[in-house]
C-alpha cells in the first residue's frame, strides 16, 4: 500500500513527498477513501496513529479541488462580509476543531506543510494567547480554520469569522473536548443556523473512545456515516 493508491492530485502528492511520509498508516490507509468518497466518518484512533494527516490530505486535496476560490467568491457575492463589522470576516471552507492549544497547532503545523504551493491559507486560533495578533492574522485570509471551541466562539461573536461556506467539519479528540467540558461552544458552533447542516456539510469525528457520550454527538452531527476503528 502506498500513498499512490489514491489520487489526491498533485500538490498534495509533492508535500506528502517533501514530508518524506513513504507509507500510510493504518488509519490512513483506511479513513483516505472514505473521506475522498465524500462519507461522513466516526474513527476511533490514538494520538499518534497518524490521524491528523489522514483527515488533512484529504480535505486539502478536495479543497484544492473545488477551488479554494469558491467559498470566499460566494461569500462576497452574498455581501455577508460587508455587514457591520467590516469587510474582514472570514469564511473559512473547512473548520478543525481541537482540545488543545498544543494539539491545535500540531494540526496547524501539518496544515501548513501540506498546503504547501498551493492557494489555501491555514490559521489558528487558540484561548490565553493575544487575540489582536489573530485577529490580524485571520484577516490575511483563511481557509482552512484550526481553533480551540472557546476562543472560536469568542471570535463568531467579534464577527470575525462565518461559518456559512464551511463544507468540511472534523472534531479532533472529540472525546478529549467532552471532557474538558467544551459541549456547550461546540454545540453553539455546529448548530448555528448559518453553518452548512449535516448532510450538507462532510463531518469527520476523531476519538480514541467511543463511550455514550461520543456516540450521542455522532447522532447528531453525521449523516449516514462510516465507523472505523484501528
Ligand atoms: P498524529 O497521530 O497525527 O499526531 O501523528 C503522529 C506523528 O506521526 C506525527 O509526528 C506525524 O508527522 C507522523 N506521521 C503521520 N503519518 C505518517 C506517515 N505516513 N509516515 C511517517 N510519519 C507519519
Amino acid at each position: 500500500e502506498s500513498f499512490q493508491d489514491v489520487d489526491m492530485g498533485e500538490i498534495i502528492m509533492g508535500n506528502i513527498a517533501l514530508s518524506r511520509y513513504t507509507r500510510p498508516t493504518p488509519v490512513q490507509k483506511y479513513a483516505i477513501p472514505i473521506i475522498k468518497s465524500k462519507r461522513d466518518l466516526m474513527a476511533c484512533a490514538q494520538t499518534g496513529s497518524g490521524k491528523t494527516a489522514a483527515f488533512l490530505l484529504p480535505i486539502l486535496s478536495q479543497i484544492y479541488t473545488d477551488g479554494p476560490g469558491e467559498a470566499l467568491n460566494a461569500a462576497k457575492a452574498s455581501g455577508t462580509d460587508n455587514g457591520k463589522y467590516g469587510r474582514r470576516k472570514q469564511y473559512p471552507i473547512a473548520l478543525v476543531l481541537a482540545p488543545t492549544r498544543e494539539l491545535a497547532l500540531q494540526i496547524y503545523d501539518e496544515a501548513r506543510k501540506f498546503s504547501y504551493r498551493s492557494r489555501v491559507r491555514p490559521c489558528v486560533v487558540y484561548g490565553g494567547a493575544d487575540i489582536g495578533q489573530q485577529i490580524r492574522d485571520l484577516e490575511r485570509g483563511c481557509h482552512l480554520l484550526v481553533a480551540t471551541p472557546g476562543r472560536l466562539v469568542d471570535m463568531m461573536e467579534r464577527g470575525k469569522i462565518g461559518l456559512d461556506y464551511c463544507n468540511y467539519l472534523i472534531l479532533d479528540e472529540a472525546d478529549r473536548m467532552l471532557d474538558m467540558g467544551f459541549e456547550p461552544q461546540i454545540r453553539r458552533i455546529v448548530e448555528q443556523d448559518t453553518m452548512p447542516h449535516k448532510g450538507i456539510r462532510q463531518t469527520l469525528m476523531f476519538s480514541a473512545t467511543f463511550p455514550k457520550e461520543i456516540q450521542i454527538l455522532a447522532r447528531d452531527f453525521l449523516e449516514d456515516y462510516i465507523f472505523l476503528a484501528v
